[in-house]
């Protein structure tokens, strides 16, 4: 959460009164085919979870050993809990409270790159390939482990005669293709710290972080493909760097060549910039890697700004790789002989840095990497890849599962997707239906949906079920991963009664999570461990319900909730509700003033059909029927007071809606830092749909 847990504990909004009504009874076992092959059956899930609480340490030393140590450790962990100075009143949200500090596997060095490339190479799995690579236009690479460690070589050797050193940070302005792998790849094997900055970011976005981490080089192409255009990126990195005199180097991909620049030649400075087919194709194959210590720095992520500035978290070496490679291997079944994995995400993304980068590579899986969108040049594009490929696992997000939905199920139904063996979903709470929508239309109405919980802050998952193991609901994440000790807990820390909503948390440190906010520990601190302090709990700042069955449901932030009457909803809830008819594609709930009832619930909803957005007159019959959709899926306080028909949301560029957008927008306030927005059309988008119903 951007927004600091400074009020006094009793301030907080009481969880333990947080109304959740949505009922979802249908159960999906787990497919035999999928149990007997599968890393975890249900007999080893059960006997992982039991030792998972009994020796936590035992456990993830297991794991990490999973890894190549240069030195194993001497201790798996050293952990200061947050305490209040003697005297302190507990409280006060400015009581004197020590910055946590988390040690794993202190005394143990490893390094990133090696564990990822070499010792598959080693193995005699060098001609395996890594990935395949789709452009957008359609331009293919395939690349083995083997390539991959001699072009990974290069590029160490290449940022190491720019002068990067260990600990130096490196920004990358990448779109998604080879390059942007390989660079960070070659950040860990010299023990560079990478930031990724998704390629679709403005100029100004891009200085933030390049200015938060003093970055020494910063990495981008000439042009990107978007659409099928090629368009400049050039002059936006040299906008974003001017004047920042850390940025000794600005390493240039050739991606697009002069297309993007209408004949001009690119903007270059003399000295500064450098094209990595002069450093990197010229360099040396072979590097001789070092290892590092375990908690050495590996990457800053900014989390995805739904709720404010982002926060430059920092993960290190040994514990991250150590989460990242268990969560992919157990939640993902993962199978290096044959498995094809595909991770949608961008990969300036979390998701990517673990499912598409770290993780799957540690596997030593095959992978898909695709530079483009999916509906470019039409619907249907993704389906072709996983065709194309064989992909066996296929991982994206619920914003675009919606999105196909209003494409039509035919659209899949062109492709053979027999393939895949597993679906996974992550970013936003998966609507029921659209989880339904998923399984059958693309997961031929077998193939598992694993929704994995997790944030930027959690470095990997820590609620998602077990494919061969857990028997799933659609829209729960089911489950805490064996080892993580999530809960549901109300306002004082005590774990809630089944069915009841409260605090998600994270009761125990755990090898992934950030060790701090590059630059800020104070807001380290104040985000996420002032608030349970007195428990040294970890908030989430999400929502979370039980079922009977002590499944986790996720309700959405809890900077979101809807407060009623007294009665506060899930954002989440009603979503779901809204969505589950057919008329819509996609729903964002917010929580507006009201002067009868303290909020009131606004739903802002894009019809599933062209026609009905574009007839002003079906509105009023769309917005009744809404209303009376959520009154009998959830219950009449439910309600929407305020039904808002748009052609588009405000989203972040991982495809999560901006909810504190719709609610400014609505009570007519500017709204805040907008520089995550992927599409900054999708606020005049809002801003019509509010002015319509006037
Ligand atoms: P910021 O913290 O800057 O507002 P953010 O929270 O969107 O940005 P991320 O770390 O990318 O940044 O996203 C993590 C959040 O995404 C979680 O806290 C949760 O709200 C949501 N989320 C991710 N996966 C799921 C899931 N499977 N089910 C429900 N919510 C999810
Ligand atoms: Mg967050």
């Amino acid at each position: 959460m951007s927004r600091p847990l400074t009020a006094p504990l009793s301030a907080q909004p009481s969880s333990a009164t947080l109304t959740t009504l949505l009922a979802e009874e249908r159960t999906f076992p787990a497919p035999e085919a999928v149990a007997q092959v599968a890393n975890l059956d249900a007999a080893a899930a059960e006997a992982w979870r039991q030792r998972g609480v009994e020796d936590p340490e035992g456990f993830w030393a297991e794991q990490a050993a999973h890894l190549d140590w240069e030195t194993p450790w001497n201790t798996v962990l050293q952990w200061s809990p947050p305490t209040f100075a003697e005297g302190a009143d507990v409280t006060d949200p400015l009581a004197e409270l020590s910055v946590p500090s988390a040690r794993w596997f202190d005394g143990g060095t490893l390094n990133a790159a090696v564990n990822c490339l070499d010792r598959h190479v080693a193995a005699g799995h060098g001609d395996r390939v890594a990935t395949h690579f789709e452009g957008e236009r359609g331009d293919t690479r395939t690349i083995t482990y083997a390539d991959l460690l001699a072009e990974v070589s290069r590029a160490a050797n290449a940022l190491s005669a720019l002068g990067v050193e260990p600990g130096d940070r490196v920004v990358l302005y990448l779109p998604v293709i080879p390059e942007t792998l390989i660079t960070v790849l070659a950040c860990a094997r010299i023990g560079a710290v990478h930031s990724l900055v998704f390629g679709g970011f403005s100029a100004e976005a891009l200085r933030f972080r390049v200015a938060d981490t003093t970055a020494k080089v910063v990495v981008a192409t000439d042009g990107q493909f978007r659409r099928g255009r090629a368009v400049p990126v050039k002059a936006a990195v040299d906008e974003a760097v001017a004047g920042l005199d850390h940025v000794e180097h600005v390493l240039v991909v050739r991606r697009t060549g002069e297309e993007a620049f209408a004949g001009e030649p690119i903007p270059w400075t003399e000295g500064r910039d450098v094209w990595w087919h002069d450093v990197v194709d010229t360099a040396d194959t072979a590097h001789e890697a070092v290892a590092f210590p375990a908690e050495h720095p590996l990457f800053i992520i900014y989390t995805s700004g739904s709720t404010g500035r982002p926060k430059g978290l920092l993960h290190t070496t040994g514990g991250y790789l150590t989460h990242a490679r268990y969560a992919h291997w157990a939640h993902f079944d993962a199978h290096p002989e044959t498995d094809v994995h595909w991770c949608t995400a961008d990969l300036a993304w979390v998701t990517a840095h673990s499912f598409a980068i770290y993780g799957p590579l540690l596997n030593g899986v095959t992978q898909v990497m695709y530079e483009g969108v999916p509906d470019f040049p039409a619907p249907g594009r993704h389906f072709e890849i996983i065709e194309k490929y064989r992909a066996t696992t296929y991982y994206t997000a619920p914003t675009l599962v919606r999105a196909c939905m209003t494409w039509g199920d035919d659209v899949p139904a062109r492709y053979d997707l027999s393939s895949l063996k597993l679906l996974g979903s992550v970013g936003e709470p998966i609507n029921p239906e659209v989880w339904m929508w998923f399984r059958e239309n693309v997961g031929g109405g077998t193939a598992p949906v694993v929704d994995t919980w997790w944030q930027s802050e959690t470095g990997a998952t820590v609620v998602a079920p077990l494919p061969g193991a857990t028997t799933l609901k659609p829209g729960s994440a089911t489950r805490p991963l064996p080892g993580l000790d999530a809960a549901v807990v109300d306002d004082t820390g005590a774990e809630v009664q089944p069915s009841q909503g409260g605090w998600l948390v994270v009761r125990r440190p755990w090898p992934g999570m950030a060790r701090t906010v590059w630059g800020n520990p104070e807001r380290y601190r104040d985000a996420y461990w002032r608030q349970f302090a007195v428990q040294g709990y970890y908030a989430a700042g999400d929502g979370a319900r039980y079922d009977a069955d002590r499944y986790l449901w996720l309700l959405g932030r809890l900077d979101d909730v809807v407060n009623v009457s007294g009665h506060r909803l899930s954002t989440t809830e009603v979503e779901s509700a809204l969505v589950a008819h057919p008329d819509v594609a996609e729903a964002g709930v917010v929580g507006v003033g009201d002067e009868l009832t303290g909020q009131a619930v606004a739903a802002f909803v894009i019809p599933s059909r062209r026609s009905v957005l574009d007839d002003d007159d079906a509105h009023p019959a769309l917005e009744a029927a809404l209303r009376q959709q959520v009154a009998t899926v959830i219950g009449p306080v439910a309600k929407p007071k305020h039904v808002v028909v748009v052609r588009d949301l405000p989203k972040t560029r991982s495809g999560k809606i901006m909810r504190r957008i719709l609610g400014d927008l609505l009570e007519g306030r500017a709204p805040g830092d907008t520089t995550s927005l992927s599409d900054e059309r999708a606020v005049d988008a809002v801003r019509d749909g509010i002015a319509a119903r006037r």
